[in-house]
């Protein structure tokens, strides 16, 4: 067994990072100001999108993306019931219902093809969330979006750096919602960022994320002249601070080792547990590039011979992490109590959910690390 306890996840944080934070504490400046604007700028570069609008959360991002898609109380927004509550919770927050659409049963997102049964007269949004950073069907989609004169956000929390058709997630023209939360494929602490092509929405988010004030924090401080400012709007706290962002230069600099170790880690864990049966792992369409930025598994517990929870007991007394992603919203008490889900209302979802766990995978994890994982799952099916 393994001396010390495998972790979930940790984020990979250099001397190159803790320089480039330290810089940025002795500059004088700290709150929002020329390094959130270097992140935004090459954020946007690396995407292939016009604007990207750095937010103290993802969940901000798609709180904000609503607001400027016109989200409001009465409206109906569709998503996947298999995902981070702040998908939901963001839609329940503007008054808007939260219409849940069952996923696939082998990507594990959400299925277009049950997209146009959910939209009603009501429906003004979709919000796929690509699972794991496997993108999402945005092909169908997209027409689908198009038919039914619906916008589209995507909640790429788990997709930085995946790619879609040869082009990267967020560089496709929707609003895409990015989580720089530390298990999250590059970090700046805690954070987010929008990404998009249309400038009168970019100005306005910028607004928003700072109490809806005509000017930057840097631009108010910096000139003489630049004190006065107008509200045109009540806007929010939520921009980042420039701390913050120094950390996301540098994690954005190492973006191509960070995702090509998660993809080498992914494959090797593909490798090995091929060889055990009752586990099966995601399959990836060849049209898609994952971000891997989480390792799921889903166990077929009478051929594996232990269920979800017995296996993540067995894994945990062997001092290795898992998570599991998710426990589906329809599930969870509030959404059942406020929008009559119910148990049953999406049996893909609840299938996979019963089976599902995630491995621990983080980039400064080692194939020997895979290995103990491999070993503790075959001492625990014994
Ligand atoms: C992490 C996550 C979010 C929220 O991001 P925060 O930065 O933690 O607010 C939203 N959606 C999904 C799918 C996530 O995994």
């Amino acid at each position: 067994m393994r001396k010390s306890y495998l972790k979930f996840s940790i984020p990979d944080i250099t001397q190159k990072e803790i320089d480039e934070v330290v810089t940025t504490l002795k500059s004088g400046w700290l709150t929002t100001g020329k390094k959130t604007q270097l992140f935004e700028k090459n954020f946007a570069d690396y995407t292939g999108a016009k604007y990207a609008i750095a937010l103290s959360s993802g969940t901000a991002a798609l709180f904000l993306s609503l607001i400027v898609e016109g989200i409001q109380a009465g409206d109906e927004v569709i998503t996947t019931p298999f995902t981070f509550v702040s998908t939901a919770n963001v839609v329940h927050h503007l008054g808007a219902k939260p219409v849940f659409v069952d996923i696939e049963p082998d990507t594990y997102n959400i299925d277009p093809e049950k997209i146009p049964l959910a939209i009603t007269s009501k429906t003004k949004a979709i919000i796929p969330v690509h699972y794991s950073g496997q993108p999402c069907n945005m092909q169908r989609i997209m027409k689908i979006a198009a038919d039914h004169n619906l916008c589209v956000i995507e909640d790429a929390a788990h997709a930085i750096g995946a790619e879609y058709q040869g082009k990267k997630v967020g560089g496709q023209g929707n609003l895409t919602c990015f989580s720089l939360f530390p298990t999250k494929n590059i970090t700046t602490g805690e954070g987010g960022i929008i990404t998009l092509n249309d400038k009168e929405k970019a100005i306005r988010l910028k607004k928003l994320r700072l109490h809806g004030m005509s000017k930057d924090g840097w631009k108010r401080y910096d000139q003489a002249e630049s004190w006065y400012y107008e509200i045109h709007e009540a806007g929010y706290k939520f921009n980042l601070s420039d701390i913050n962002a120094a950390l996301g230069v540098i994690q954005l600099g190492r973006i191509k080792e960070l995702n090509q170790k998660r993809k080498d880690l992914a494959d090797y864990y593909i490798q090995q547990l091929s060889h055990i049966p009752g586990i099966q792992t995601l399959s990836i369409p060849s049209n898609v590039i994952s971000s891997w930025h989480i390792f799921p598994v889903w166990i077929d517990s009478k051929e594996l011979g232990l269920t979800r929870n017995q296996l993540i007991k067995a894994l945990w007394k062997r001092k290795i992490g898992t998570s599991v992603h998710f426990i589906p919203l329809h599930l969870q008490p509030f959404y059942q109590k406020e929008y009559q889900y119910k148990k049953g209302d999406f049996p893909i979802t609840e299938k996979i959910f019963a089976g599902i766990v995630s491995l621990p995978l983080f980039p400064k994890m080692t194939n020997k690390d895979i290995d103990d994982v491999i070993n503790a799952i075959r001492d625990a099916v014994k």
